[in-house]
């Protein structure tokens, strides 16, 4: 029998591209190591943990979700996703400035499956997608598959604060070289920096976008992966959608994966607003087609217990208090994680809410590296490292903060 493979049968562009996100394998090496019995402190994965190092359910969730289950949930879900569901990410959405007359949706698996769908339909093959300088890396993966690519923005000002103009020549940049412009803002509580746009720097982005959409097609992604950890920072858009309005397509990719703390549902959609019916019909098309095209239908049971905790009012009472939980739990690390980043002179943006922050290091690399060394575990990023908060217990914060400050001063 010969051995090894006569013809390569996977096509050469797919080869040699990694399956497993870094972020996951960094994860399992954190966790092979507290397996071996190591106090290690694992800051690497976006998902909530109690201080306990179990996963942070919320039990009315799980209880609708069992209680959702038969057989109209077995079977395929229309394809754009059910009625009820789109009414009710709508209806979400608009409590929080987006006008629902003006929005259609589809269902999608997770925030992910509304990124993708946006970077099919709003870019022609070939052209780029433009977001902040930090950003969340699928970004690239998703786009890259896709055909499309990533272009960047510088995020900061030098002395802190979000870089308008940047955005600005980013949007000049797209119009001039690919007649069309997608821009992807992840606020609030950007991953991986945990920044959020002020009121004033929500009206001055929404300004630019305004007057870029007075020239060419504009869309703008609004990645909300995180809107319910914002608090005040999740309405700080309420006055920019409708400027944004006047002339582009704004989007929001909703999620369930944060909100109801249920990443494995893949619970999502794309939600898009336009002030023009005839658009949105062409934006109602392409989504459809797009599902068609790839996952054909979402989760059926999820849709269906999602609608119901978004809409049944004793289960959006509970829903929201089991939340408010969870926001409480992961406030008491931020401000315990502030208090002693500032006792050392960690250098980061400001960081009020969610489940992410970027401390700068000239090395990224070597700070990761480091840290690991003596068991704590966070992630490289370009300029500096990603610390998931949301997945370390209040009790070690401070050793997180003190390998921080090592790792970055010997990096
Ligand atoms: N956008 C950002 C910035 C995220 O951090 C995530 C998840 O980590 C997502 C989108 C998508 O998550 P999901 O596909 O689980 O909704």
């Amino acid at each position: 029998m010969t051995t090894g493979a006569l013809f390569g049968s996977v096509v050469a562009g797919a080869r040699d591209r990694g399956g497993n996100d870094p972020i996951f394998a960094l994860n399992a090496e954190a966790a092979r190591r507290a397996a071996a019995g190591e106090a290690i402190v694992n800051a690497t994965l976006g998902v909530l943990m109690n201080d306990d190092g179990r996963l942070a359910v919320m039990p009315t969730v799980l209880e609708t979700l069992s209680r959702s289950l038969d057989a109209t949930t077995a079977g395929y879900a229309p394809i754009a996703g059910t009625p009820a569901f789109l009414r009710a990410s709508i209806a979400d959405l608009s409590a929080e400035g987006a006008p629902a007359d003006l929005a259609v949706a589809t269902a999608t698996p997770g925030g992910t499956g509304a990124i993708y769908q946006s970077v099919l339909n709003f870019l022609e093959p070939g052209q780029s997608l433009l977001t902040t300088s930090y950003f969340w890396g699928p970004y690239r993966e998703i786009a890259a598959h896709a055909g499309r690519g990533t272009d960047t923005f510088e995020m900061f000002q030098p002395g802190g604060g979000f870089n308008v103009g940047g955005l600005q020549d980013g949007l000049e940049r797209h119009i001039s070289s690919q007649g069309r412009a997608l821009v992807v803002l992840n606020f609030p509580c950007h991953n991986p920096t945990g920044y959020s746009l002020t009121r004033d720097e929500w009206r001055s982005v929404a300004e630019r976008l305004r007057h870029a959409g007075e020239r060419a097609p504009v869309t703008v992604l609004l990645d909300c992966a995180y809107l319910r950890f914002g608090g005040s920072a999740s309405t700080a858009w309420a006055d920019a959608v409708p400027t944004m309005l006047e002339t582009t397509t704004v989007a929001f990719a909703w999620t369930a994966s944060k909100s109801f703390a249920q990443y494995g549902a893949r619970v999502g959609a794309l939600v898009a607003l336009h002030r023009d019916e005839a658009e949105r019909a062409q934006i109602t098309n392409a989504l459809g087609y797009t599902c068609r095209a790839t996952w054909s239908n979402c989760n059926h049971l999820g849709q269906r217990a999602v609608s119901d905790l978004l809409t049944d009012p004793e289960l959006r009472r509970r829903t929201h208090r089991e939340r408010q939980e969870l926001v409480d739990l992961l406030g008491r690390r931020i401000a315990a994680f502030n208090e002693a980043a500032a006792a050392v002179g960690l250098d980061m943006p400001r960081y009020d809410s969610g489940f992410f922050v970027t401390v700068f290091s000239r090395d990224a690399q070597a700070t990761a590296t480091r840290m690991r060394e003596v068991g704590v575990y966070v992630v490289p990023v370009s300029g500096g490292v990603r610390v998931a908060l949301c997945a370390v217990a209040e009790s070690e914060v401070p050793r997180l903060v003190d390998a921080l400050a090592e790792g970055v001063r010997r990096a």
